[in-house]
């Protein structure tokens, strides 16, 4: 029997149920939506995890996808799910959580007794570490950007080659291989010795269908690859970013990009142009380092200082 929250499942069952994180402020239970797909045959545990950020929902999308297509009668091994992280801010539709306005994904790994925030990042951390490998759904919020696969545990981790290896069986295309900051679960579950990466899949306002289904080609990817699955999946090469250089405007006004998602970019390129209210143009900025224009405000009208894009530099192929 392999249980998650309520859900129980035996070999060759599947089962879904809710993981308690305390309780509303009107008192009633808050339950995170789980799911126990155990396998007929013994295999690997895989971990997988959805809107740990209130406002991407392309993960929950891969999620709902996935679910119906699993069969534990073909399935070896077991796979958890957890397919909503940031309960509170899901209902209301944000980024963080509202309880606490904190970011789920600088809590990890929580604290049982901690804030809102914590304690679900320590409920869903536990779920995360009884596995060999994690999958953290993610997407560039509400911002443009192109489907990838972030490395967080540092070039000089010791799990680093296995997490590389799993975004490269993912497969999205493209990997940000780069330390992440304190508190992401794709760090903190390698320090438990698990293999942990974040895909990111596009940024939109809602459902992105393709990248939906990227994240759908990419889970199925990693089961089969990783025997969950019979088959095959020989990974390809994938565009890997080491650096991640990010731009703000220096005027307030109006963005005009001129690159588009996934383009090179040169060092001296321009990258956008803003212009006053009547056309004007007020500033040219162009890009600092030879790279691949990663993400986009979605926005055009900016402050002084206020961010407009991303370009992922120190490019090769992995
Ligand atoms: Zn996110």
């Amino acid at each position: 029997m392999v249980t998650l929250g309520t859900a129980s499942a035996a070999p060759g069952e599947i089962d879904t149920g809710r993981l308690e994180v305390g309780e509303a402020r009107d008192g009633s239970a808050v339950g995170l939506p789980v799911a126990v797909v155990n396998g007929v045959d013994d295999g690997r545990t895989l971990y997988i995890q959805a809107a740990s950020d209130g406002d991407e929902l392309n993960g929950v999308g891969v999620i709902r996808r996935v679910l119906p297509r699993l069969d534990p009668a073909e399935l070896s091994g077991t796979i958890l799910v957890c397919g909503i992280v940031n309960y509170h801010a899901f209902q209301v539709a944000e980024h963080r959580n509202p309880i606490d306005d904190t970011k789920m994904n600088r809590a990890y790994p929580g604290d049982h007794s901690g804030t809102s925030s914590e304690r679900i990042a320590a409920a869903t951390f536990d779920a995360a570490i009884s596995a060999d490998l994690v999958l953290d759904l993610h997407q560039g919020s509400t911002s443009r950007m192109i489907d990838e696969v972030r490395v967080r545990c540092g070039s000089r981790h010791r799990l680093h080659s296995d997490c590389l290896e799993l975004a490269k069986v993912f497969g999205c295309g493209h990997i940000l291989d780069q330390k992440g900051p304190d508190g992401q679960l794709a760090r903190a579950a390698p320090d438990e010795g698990v293999p942990t990466i974040d895909p990111e899949l596009g940024g939109c306002v809602g459902w992105d269908e393709s990248s939906i289904q990227r994240g759908v080609d990419g889970v199925f990817n990693v089961l089969t690859y990783y025997d969950f699955l019979d088959g095959r999946h020989d990974p390809r090469p994938q565009t890997r970013a080491t650096g991640f250089e990010q731009y703000g405007s220096p005027v307030g006004g109006l963005v005009d990009l001129q690159v588009d998602l996934g383009d090179r970019v040169s060092r001296g390129e321009t990258l956008f142009e803003v212009t006053d209210v009547f056309g004007r143009t007020k500033a040219e900025i162009t890009a600092d380092s030879n790279g691949i224009f990663w993400r986009a405000r979605r926005l055009p009208q900016v402050a002084t200082g206020e961010y407009v894009c991303s370009v992922g530099t120190n490019i090769d192929t992995y």
